[in-house]
């Protein structure tokens, strides 16, 4: 019987192992993908306390070590579903069953997907969800970011260091994302900015690869096309919550319903991270809602 079970190694789920090993429970993580979350896609984080700029794979790599030095265990498994039994949490993974005091669920948020022609059919062979993991790529070549908040101008940023042009497609006139990375975005001369205007569709070549994309001004309806190898979608966030919908109560939007106290409508269920209901969804947020969470779960066994 584990004391506190973990679903997501990303910032929130590691720090809540942290805390929970540290107070002498019985910790284990599942995670499917890599360890860190959504961070490892980030090349430079300037807004976590006490480091002037650490990249999001050192950071996760730091918390990894630092909770499994520890005493959690990270297990490498896909959850399936979740049983209950009495106060008992059933996990199934695709390999074993799990049997868990309490839960926290930190599952995190994925990229929203665009849904437009093309996307589906050259994912993976010209459009990225991944500036960090595919922009070394286009090395020298033209791409295009989608969207307008800190994913995509930090995405951009990144880009612009490696391709020759880099346009930014945002559908309203004013971007979303923080002043200080639209002012260092509007600096770079390869940076060519189209607000207002949308993708229509992803152009291809029959050998499967991205040969540019048609936009379209919302203001004028105007139509053009644009001579791209690589288009990075960056349009926000869905939450990882489909196989908790049974569980624990989610809000309209699919995030599960929880205050500050990280706690959901189920006793024994905690949910910490990006895939709350909150208003601030940030690596320190994330980080907090850890601590919150497991001694939460601590506090209850
Ligand atoms: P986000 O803040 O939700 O921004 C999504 C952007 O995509 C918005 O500009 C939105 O346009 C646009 N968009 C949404 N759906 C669209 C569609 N169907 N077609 C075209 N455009 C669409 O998402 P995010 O940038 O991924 O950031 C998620 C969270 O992580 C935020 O809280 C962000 O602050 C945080 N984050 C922080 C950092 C950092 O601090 N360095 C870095 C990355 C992410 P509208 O503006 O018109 O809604």
């Amino acid at each position: 019987m584990i004391d506190v079970m973990i679903i997501g190694a990303g910032i929130a789920g590691l720090t809540a192992a942290v805390y929970a090993t540290r107070a002498g429970k019985s910790v284990a993580v599942v995670e499917e993908n890599v360890y860190g979350g959504q961070i490892v896609n980030t090349p430079e984080i300037e807004n976590y306390p006490g480091y002037l700029a650490i990249s999001g794979v050192e950071l996760s790599q730091n918390l990894y070590d630092q909770a499994t030095k520890a005493g959690a265990q990270v297990l490498f498994e896909t959850v399936v579903s979740i049983e209950l039994d009495g106060e008992i949490k059933l996990i199934k993974t695709k390999q074993n069953t799990y049997e868990a005091r309490t839960l926290i669920i930190a599952t995190g948020v994925k990229r929203r997907l665009l849904d437009k022609p093309g996307e589906a059919e050259f994912s993976g062979k010209g459009v990225s969800y991944c500036a960090t993991c595919d922009g070394a790529f286009y090395k020298g070549r033209d791409v295009a970011v989608v969207g307008g908040g800190n994913t995509a101008v930090d995405d951009a940023i990144y880009l612009s260091n490696i391709c020759r042009t880099v346009y930014v497609i945002h559908r309203r006139d004013q971007f979303r994302a923080d002043q200080v990375l639209i002012d260092k975005l509007q600096a770079r001369e390869n940076v060519k900015i189209l607000y207002d205007h949308v993708v229509e569709r992803i152009d291809g070549e029959s050998a499967g690869t991205v040969s540019g994309l048609t936009v379209q001004n919302v203001k004028t309806q105007e139509s053009a096309a644009l001579s791209v190898s690589g288009v990075f979608v960056a349009i926000g966030l869905q939450p990882n919550n489909q196989i908790f919908e049974h569980l624990v109560e989610l809000d309209e939007n699919g995030y599960i319903k929880a205050g500050e106290d990280c706690r959901t409508n189920m006793p024994g269920i905690f949910v910490a991270g990006d895939n709350r209901t909150k208003d601030v969804r940030q690596l320190i947020t994330a980080a907090a809602d850890g601590c919150v969470s497991a001694v939460g779960a601590v506090g209850m066994l």
